[in-house]
């Protein structure tokens, strides 16, 4: 494991160790630590909690880190906690820049364009686990010919 890999773990189990004894959204059912907040003793995701709040569920992020360019994008607030825990693995000073050094702006704007490869990496590999998840189901459930069946049940339904 890494030194950045190792903080992380750290810093998730941490935040988990914040929360009530069931860490997933008690609204939509989301288990992604990164996004998942204490609220009144229960446990909410960012969405959830301003969606119930009635506040927009979009917040706007700074890709690049706030003090190195005040462009910002409208996502949504699970996400956002996401992004913002994955600017917590860059090097402090890259997301401070406290001397404004052009160079570190620059840094920032790359560790930006890894941190999107980087979650949709995540997100690639989600929907890969799931849809094998879902293959394996079917097969268990319907059978071995289970692709066949669907394809003649799309059939008939299209007439
Ligand atoms: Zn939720």
């Amino acid at each position: 494991m890494s030194q950045e890999q190792y903080r992380k773990a750290l810093r998730h189990e941490r935040k988990r160790e914040k929360l009530p004894r069931r860490r997933t959204c008690a609204f939509c059912g989301e288990t992604d630590i990164r996004a998942l907040q204490a609220s009144d003793g229960a446990v909410l995701c960012a969405d959830c909690r301003l969606a119930l709040s009635g506040r927009s569920p979009f917040e706007r992020h700074h890709p690049a880190g706030k003090r190195n360019d005040p462009f910002t994008v409208k996502m949504p607030a699970n996400e956002h906690g996401i992004f913002n825990d994955m600017q917590n693995d860059w090097p402090p000073r890259t997301l401070m820049n406290p001397k404004r050094s052009p160079l570190l702006r620059q840094a920032g704007s790359h560790r930006a364009a890894l941190d999107t490869l980087l979650r949709q990496v995540e997100i690639q590999r989600e929907w890969a686990t799931l849809k094998e998840d879902l293959e394996e189901f079917c097969r268990l459930k319907i059978g071995e010919d289970w692709c066949r069946e669907f394809e003649m049940f799309r059939k008939e339904k299209q007439g």
